[in-house]
């Protein structure tokens, strides 16, 4: 990717910059339009941090009129528009273009409704995911799909990524919990799908909107679902003499009919670091924990602990314990939720993946990707959503050594072609963004490609929402032969339409 190719910047977008900036600030008004080169540089890239770029403008809204009012403008002139929430994507979905506005969503952080007779929440883009859950956890609620990022990453963000967390396996994805958004179209059009209610008739837009990485419209408001917490929650660490025997374990236990409330591996490199940074307490004499999480009743919890460790025994755990304290079970997810910046402490970079395989394949996926690392003399660390099968390898790199951001790259390829090959796809809950934009063909034909872009061109027929980002080739949408209505005549009229 580091030859990654974006979309050639318009010169004569830039050439107007002067002119589109006053017609941006006709809508928005004070400080919602930055446009020094110091100010602009906070927005220059999202945890993609390889890959950076200033945008011609920068503009926060702070109601659905706005966003309205700035997508049509931008539409008028051409110009592209790159939404973003608190630019934590590791995809780098919120890269900005040289010739594109940033439409930063951050001004849109209130709760507007909590509704616990309908157990949802109606809430604006810009809130945290954890920010949902603190609003109602006094009545005992939680919004269950928890990114290690959700103390900043927005559910707007969630929404555009489909992002997940070590509750999505029980729980589900973003998907499965949110029932409704207001979006903006490029042309301005406001559009409500979903709400309160159970599923609606008619084809699951919201379906295709959640995990559309901002290519299909900007999202203005978002009704989540909201669980209540369960009773009792433990949590299970197991240790294993091998990567082999852990991922074995995890298939294990799903197969015997178990769903835990959360599955998560590490390896060796990865415990240790973690250790290192929040002394969890993990065991540090093995080569791959599982931390299980058991929720519901106490009764129905102790039952499934005993299972689960006669499971673990059966596949060779050399070492298990159970979080006799609902503080010592936040200690055990708090070095899980910080293996990622303690994966930092050890190397100057990292380069973080997100690939999902069948849980079957992940003692073959693991050792493979050993085998991978010596070959590319680079380490990786292992620290993934084991119960999904969505794998995060942290390949470890310095940046200031030439060619070695090249090879991670080139590794990091070898895993999600890897990950495809076993059965499964690149992204678990990432996204494709420019990261894995490239890789697309590797799982999809043309055919399948271009009937996504059919989708993409029902949205934005002119293209102007984050280009550059999923489709390694975006297609005019005349090529794909979309229906142009010019003057109010139809092209070959003759022609049976449907
Ligand atoms: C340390 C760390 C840990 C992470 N852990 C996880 C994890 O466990 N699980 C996980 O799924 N992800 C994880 N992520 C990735 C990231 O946090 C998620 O993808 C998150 O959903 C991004 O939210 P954001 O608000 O930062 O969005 P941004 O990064 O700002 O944008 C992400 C994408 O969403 C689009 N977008 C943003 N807002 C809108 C909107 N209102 N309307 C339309 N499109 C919009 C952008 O155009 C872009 O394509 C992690 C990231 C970091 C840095």
């Amino acid at each position: 990717m580091a030859g990654m190719k974006m979309p050639a910047p318009d010169s004569g977008v830039i050439a107007r910059r002067r002119e589109i900036v006053d017609r941006l600030r006709a809508i928005v008004p004070g400080e919602g339009v930055i446009v020094d080169e110091n100010e602009l540089r906070a927005y220059e890239c999202d945890g993609l941090t390889a890959y950076r770029q200033l945008p011609l403008v920068v503009v926060l809204p702070s109601t659905t009129e706005q966003v309205s009012r700035v997508l049509k403008t931008c539409k008028e002139m051409g110009v592209k528009v790159v939404p973003r929430g608190a630019g934590t994507s590791l995809s780098g979905g919120a890269l900005p273009l040289e010739d594109g506005v940033l439409l930063g969503m951050g001004k849109f952080n209130r709760i507007l409704e909590v509704d616990f007779d309908n157990r949802c929440a109606v809430v604006q883009p810009g809130v945290t995911n954890l920010g949902i859950s603190n609003a109602v956890a006094h009545a005992g609620f939680y919004y269950a799909p928890d990114p290690s990022s959700q103390i900043a990453c927005t559910i707007g963000g969630n929404v555009a990524e489909n992002s997940g967390g070590v509750h999505c396996l029980k729980y589900g994805l973003t998907t499965n919990n949110v029932m409704g958004v207001e979006m903006v179209l490029m042309d301005g059009t406001i559009l409500r799908l979903g709400g309160k209610h159970l599923d609606q008739g008619g084809y699951d837009l919201l379906g295709i909107i959640t995990g559309s990485e901002g290519l299909l419209g900007v999202v203005t408001e978002v009704t989540v679902r909201l669980l209540k917490k369960p009773a009792t929650a433990r949590a299970v660490l197991l240790g294993f003499p091998t990567n082999e025997q852990g991922g074995d374990c995890v298939a294990a236990i799903i197969g015997a009919g178990i769903i835990p409330g959360g599955m998560e591996m590490m390896d060796k490199p990865a415990i240790h670091a973690a250790e290192a940074f929040v002394h969890a307490g993990y065991p540090l004499d093995v080569e791959s924990l599982l931390i299980v999480e058991l929720d519901g009743p106490a009764a129905e919890v102790d039952h499934l602990i005993g299972r689960v460790e006669a499971i673990a025994g059966q596949h060779g755990a050399c070492y298990s314990r159970v979080s006799r304290s609902e503080e010592e079970r936040l200690v055990v997810w708090a070095g899980r939720k910080a293996a990622f910046p303690a994966v930092g402490r050890i190397s100057p970079d990292y380069y973080c993946m997100d690939g999902t395989i069948p849980r079957k394949a992940l003692p073959l996926v693991l050792q493979r990707m050993q085998e991978m690392a010596e070959r590319y003399s680079l380490r990786v660390a292992n620290v993934f959503h084991a119960g999904d099968g969505n794998l995060h390898p942290l390949i470890l790199y310095d940046a200031n050594i030439p060619g070695e951001l090249e090879r991670a790259e080139l590794f990091g390829a070898d895993i999600l072609k890897l990950c495809v090959e076993v059965g499964g796809v690149l992204t678990g809950e990432h996204g494709v963004g420019v990261e894995k934009r490239d890789l697309m063909t590797h799982q999809f034909t043309e055919t399948d490609l271009e009937q996504q872009q059919r989708v993409k061109c029902a949205f934005d027929p002119d293209g102007l929402l984050n280009p550059g980002k999923v489709f390694p080739v975006l297609h005019r949408c005349a090529e794909l032969g979309r229906m142009h209505i010019s003057g109010g005549k139809l092209p070959f009229p003759d022609i049976p339409r449907f």
